[in-house]
């Protein structure tokens, strides 16, 4: 049976209609507004006309914050405020005639990965993903990882420098405040005032920086830039070392925007992790640029869709 994900983001909302193999079969798109009554309406709008004329057995929404699964809604979204503390499910499902779950956009796209990208041969994976935050998830023994109430995997908030800038939860240090899109976008910024004759110092004169300006100037060539995706990856690998401990991955998969940025980032990743990690663990995590790319969330919330609606959490189709 099909099945719908929607991937609500910040900006916009992508529902896709997805066979069980992890074909999209059809995909709309609609913009995010901030007001809670028109977000619930814009999200039943994209599901029925996606939905129209397939046969479909479920959706499931991938929303930006932390969860509380008992209630079916959002508690808390630093970049998505109108979502906070609607029961999602009491508003949604009588305007879709579709029963529906939701789960976080990070655990979404790790699912995602797991069924259909980078993890499907693994049992055990843990995913990150580097955009304007970083959101998570893990999977162990093939059943995804909710904790008590349907708020963990939050892997982008665990604290990696207790006295480091702070994070847009509120704390400092989280690995999101050091190894985000947003924070290199930030670290670029710092740099480019100490190096003025650098490409990047050049462009900061010209216009505000910006995290792919990063990529593409390390790209290029320029030490500064290369620097700072270096320090990104370096980072990066301090939390994907506490994870490869914790979780002993078979793949810890890297994905989200800054992404484009690929090997720039994750050599030193990598490297952090060689130094940090523990054997056996440390020898047995392949550190991966996650596949399926921005159709990660989509993919995951369908097969999300799918195995609750059949009753079945785990590998079946
Ligand atoms: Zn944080």
């Amino acid at each position: 049976m099909n099945a719908i994900g929607v991937d609500v983001g910040g900006t916009k909302i992508a529902a896709g209609v997805v066979t069980p193999k992890g074909r999209i079969l059809d995909e709309v798109r609609y913009p995010t507004p901030h007001s809670p009554g028109t977000l619930i309406e814009n999200i039943a709008k994209a599901i029925k006309e996606v939905g129209d004329g397939h046969e479909v057995g479920g959706v499931c929404l991938a929303v930006p914050g932390l969860i509380l699964a008992s209630e079916n809604k959002v508690v808390f979204s630093a970049n998505l405020h109108a979502i906070e503390g609607i029961p999602l499910k009491h508003e949604i499902e009588p305007r879709i005639g579709l029963p529906l779950t939701i789960e976080n956009d990070g655990n979404a796209a790790a699912w995602g990965e797991f069924r259909f990208g980078v993890g499907s041969e693994a049992d055990h994976l843990v995913f990150v993903a580097l955009g304007t935050g970083i959101g998570g998830g893990v999977i162990t023994h093939g059943v995804l990882m909710r904790g008590a109430q349907g708020s963990g995997g939050e892997l982008g908030h665990v604290t990696i420098q207790a006295t480091g800038p702070r994070c847009a939860c509120g704390n400092h240090g989280c690995l999101e405040a050091l190894a985000s899109g947003s924070a290199i976008a930030r670290r670029a910024r710092e740099l480019a005032i100490e190096n003025p004759d650098s490409a990047l110092g050049r462009l900061a004169t010209r216009r505000q920086i910006l995290g792919e300006d990063v990529t593409d100037l390390a790209r290029g060539g320029d030490e500064v830039a290369l620097s700072v995706l270096d320090e990104t990856g370096r980072w990066l690998g301090v939390g994907l070392a506490a994870f490869v401990n914790i979780f002993n991955p078979e793949v810890v998969a890297v994905g989200g925007g800054a992404m484009e940025a690929g090997e720039l980032i994750l050599k030193a990743a990598r490297r952090e992790v060689i130094l940090r990690a523990r054997p056996p663990s440390r020898d047995h995590a392949e550190v991966q640029v996650a596949t399926l790319g921005p159709k990660s969330g989509v993919l995951g919330a369908a097969a999300l869709a799918r195995d609750a609606s059949s009753g079945e959490y785990l590998l079946g189709d």
